[in-house]
């Protein structure tokens, strides 16, 4: 394209910064070609042929630019006819995984076990300084799909399983990124995805078409995306699954109509991966791109990822009058206005040297990164063996942290594959999970402090560490289905299961037998969870079960540490462990979290935010499952769940009492008051979290037994008794009806409050809405 002295003038009006946003953006798409308003549509990889993507196509965003290509392509951007600046994108979900040395915090599972929304805030507060020093403007998170089936590979970066606790969760982490709005030099765009009901896989299969009705989707699916529209998410990013037979991508009715109309949202659309395309080449839904591209155009969606093709289809399917311009030209606008909000026009915020020195993996992002690493760990069982510095005179601090004197020597075996690997420790989407190339090895080692190096940190000197791996977990092996998928991309290679090592296992055992405790760190690796890795199975794979059972068998107490993308079926060996500690993907700083948990310098005050299956076939597992079904048991196994959303131990106990209601009558515009006390009975400090939740007794149509609505974390000193508040608007007490309106049903109602959400663990209020 050439320019032309009309364009190249500085003085136009979109490029006057003080001219309001929508006559900047009308007068830019005023000038624009249709193959402009196209390549502006378009959201390319950044590893393909820079050149092609931004001068020829002219994409008007990127994703996956590693840091010399971000500022290869802000320069490239500059020279096209218009000098349309960048979108960069990527996936810096928890963390900014893919930039070398960037602070990588626990998987989103992981921080949703803190229940902690400030802390959460806080995290994707850093992540966007982080990123925003480094080019970015955009991240493609939080993901706001509710776990379903624990098979599902992308478990990982759920906030786990509860509808309320995801939304709550998925609004701090937009407050976080969006900072004080777009025009702050250091907030990037959040993204609410994958909208929606992605999750609701087949077997626990990636992107499988999922059996949803429109009222299962209000139910469950729907109202953390709500939740994040009302915080101001910018984007939202289109599920990859099909329901009922159309393309979430194809979806009017959701996008057009749930999204925009009902919720009023007005920010930008984007496709996942290469969603258009996969509408010819893997759904068979559309002949070629042109009737793929009209037809996500014509549902709503704005920006159109990894679709190269998106170029040529969408302006034919234009020429040929299957994309209507006014729905072409209202993408184009939403694109131009996050430009014009982000000032990108004035400044492309292109990556600064020295701001990068100061804020990628500095020492405060790190102090978050620990303390949502401390947060997350979830104590699951403890015989007394935990904490192994009992004679610690607590301190509290914002954390629980506490530090004392020592007791006596002690010999710690370190145990397990995760106890020294710093991948599985980081997770998907970082470093070296595979997604980008410029990162193969993952990020410096000295930046990840595994269990074992958190252990050696923290032991008082007078301790003995000693360290045996004991088992592998998988071996790597080519796809039999070929090396590429059809659209080019590569295959990852197939996991399979390690094969028990005699030798690893001898060393483990020796070390156990030489220690008056093991740490055994267990789990999977990454090769085990992501995109198109689901697993069969749940079970600990590889050596491990054979691993632990030798180590319980040696008679050294053993604690069990699982670092692992997902709750996994414990062997029958783990009930005779010690202690179990659920630490999800804990990140870079996890290792010392673990270490300062297991000796007690930290309390644990981590809640699951996901249930534990007994056996694969147990699937679902999830606490709000609909009433109505015969029994509670399968013929041959329990139905109950070991360890169930909600649950965590402390060091210390804590009794719950006195559930009061102010009233046991509320109209329907009123509020459900009342107050619980919670006691520390014990001898440690603590934060508990009170968990509240509303069941109704008779509802029109079949509906779960109770729901978490609210939660309370309150911190607790040895001995101390609190009487805590509890509220629920009587208009939050909702169910989904036949006609898939969310009403409120007068009626009889409790309101349970506790520790997990076992309705045993709940003290129980009834009350009416009039
Ligand atoms: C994933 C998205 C991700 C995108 C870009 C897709 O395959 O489903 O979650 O944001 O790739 O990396």
């Amino acid at each position: 394209m050439t320019a032309t002295t009309d364009e190249t003038q500085t003085d136009l009006p979109y490029r006057d910064a003080s001219l309001p946003s929508a006559e900047r953006v009308d007068d830019l798409l005023s000038r624009m070609t249709l193959p402009e308003k196209v390549g502006q549509m378009l959201q390319l990889n950044a590893m393909d042929d820079l050149e092609d993507i931004v001068s020829h196509r002219l994409a008007g965003s990127i994703l996956h630019a590693s840091p010399e290509r971000v500022v290869e392509a802000i320069e490239l951007a500059r020279g096209t006819r218009l000098g349309i600046p960048l979108l960069v994108a990527d996936d810096a979900i928890h963390g900014h995984g893919f930039f070398p040395g960037a602070t990588v915090f626990p998987s989103q599972l992981g921080m949703a076990a803190t229940w902690d929304l400030d802390l959460v805030e806080r995290a994707a507060r850093a992540t966007a300084v982080e990123a925003a020093a480094t080019g970015l403007h955009w991240t493609f998170s939080p993901v706001l799909c509710a776990t379903r089936d624990l098979r599902w590979g992308r478990v990982n970066e759920t906030f786990g399983e509860d509808p309320y606790l995801i939304g709550e969760l998925g609004a701090a982490m937009v407050r976080g990124y969006q900072g004080d709005g777009l025009s702050d030099p250091t907030a990037v765009l959040a993204t609410a995805k994958h909208f929606a009901g992605y999750s609701e896989t087949q077997g626990g299969r990636d992107a499988t078409e999922a059996d949803l009705s429109p009222r299962k989707l209000r139910s469950w699916f729907l109202p953390p995306f709500e939740r994040v529209v009302r915080e101001g998410v910018r984007t939202v990013m289109i599920g990859y699954q099909a329901i009922d037979g159309v393309p979430i991508t194809t979806s009017r009715w959701l996008l057009q109509g749930v999204l925009k109309d009902e919720w009023g949202f007005d920010g930008t659309l984007v496709t996942d991966w290469d969603n258009v395309g996969r509408m010819v080449w893997e759904q068979f839904v559309s002949p070629d791109h042109a009737h793929a591209s009209a037809a996500a155009v014509g549902a709503g969606n704005d920006v159109v990822m990894a679709t190269p093709k998106f170029f040529e289809g969408a302006q034919e399917a234009v020429a040929d009058g299957r994309i209507d311009e006014k729905r072409l030209d209202d993408a184009v606008r939403r694109i131009l206005r996050l430009k014009v909000d982000l000032g990108l026009f004035e400044d492309p915020r292109a990556p600064v040297a020295e701001r990068i020195e100061a804020v990628v993996g500095s020492a405060a992002h790190r102090d978050v990164a620990l303390d949502v690493a401390r947060g997350s760990l979830v104590l699951l069982e403890n015989d007394g063996t935990l904490p192994l510095l009992p004679s610690v005179e607590p301190v509290e601090t914002t954390s629980g942290v506490s530090t004392g004197s020592t007791s006596g020597f002690r010999r710690v075996a370190v145990v397990g594959p995760n106890a020294d690997d710093p991948h599985a420790q980081l997770g998907d989407w970082a470093g070296a999970s595979g997604q980008v190339s410029w990162i193969r090895d993952g990020h410096p080692r000295e930046l990840t402090e595994t269990v074992l190096d958190g252990l050696r940190t923290v032991v008082p000197p007078s301790w003995e560490v000693t360290y045996a791996r004991g088992a592998n977990v998988v071996e790597l092996g080519p796809d039999p289905d070929g090396t590429h998928f059809p659209d080019g991309q590569p295959r990852p290679p197939v996991a399979l299961p390690a094969p028990s090592s005699p030798e690893l296992l001898a060393e483990a055992e020796d070390a156990a037998h030489a220690a008056d405790v093991v740490v055994a760190v267990l789990g999977d690796e990454v090769a085990l969870a992501g995109e198109g890795r689901s697993t069969a199975t749940l079970e600990l794979q590889g050596g491990q079960v054979e691993l632990l059972e030798r180590l319980v068998a040696t008679g050294t107490p053993v604690v069990v540490v699982l670092v692992a993308s997902k709750p996994l079926v414990l062997p029958e060996a783990a009930r005779r462990a010690a202690a179990l500690v659920h630490a999800a993907n804990p990140g870079m700083l996890g290792g010392r979290a673990v270490a300062e948990l297991l000796l007690g310098l930290v309390e644990p005050t981590g809640r699951l935010p996901i249930s534990y299956a007994l056996h694969a076939g147990q699937q679902p597992v999830f606490y709000h499952q609909v009433r109505g079904q015969h029994g509670t048991r399968y013929a041959d196994l329990t139905q109950r769940p070991p360890y169930v959303f909600g649950e965590g131990r402390s060091y210390t106990t804590v009794t719950y009492s006195d559930l009061v209601l102010d009233s046991d009558a509320v109209a329907a515009d009123g509020v459900v008051r009342g107050r619980v006390t919670v006691a520390n009975t014990g001898g440690r400090p603590t934060i508990e979290t009170v968990q509240v939740y509303v069941g109704d007794r008779v509802t029109s149509v079949t509906w779960a037994d109770r729901e978490l609505k609210t939660f309370r974390r309150v911190p607790l000193a040895p001995g101390e008794r609190v009487v805590v508040d509890v509220e629920v608007l009587a208009a939050d007490c909702t169910i989904v009806d036949a006609a898939g309106g969310r009403v409120v049903e007068p009626g009889d109602f409790e309101l349970l409050v506790g520790p997990s959400s076992r309705r045993d663990d709940l003290l129980v209020a009834p009350f009416r809405i009039s």
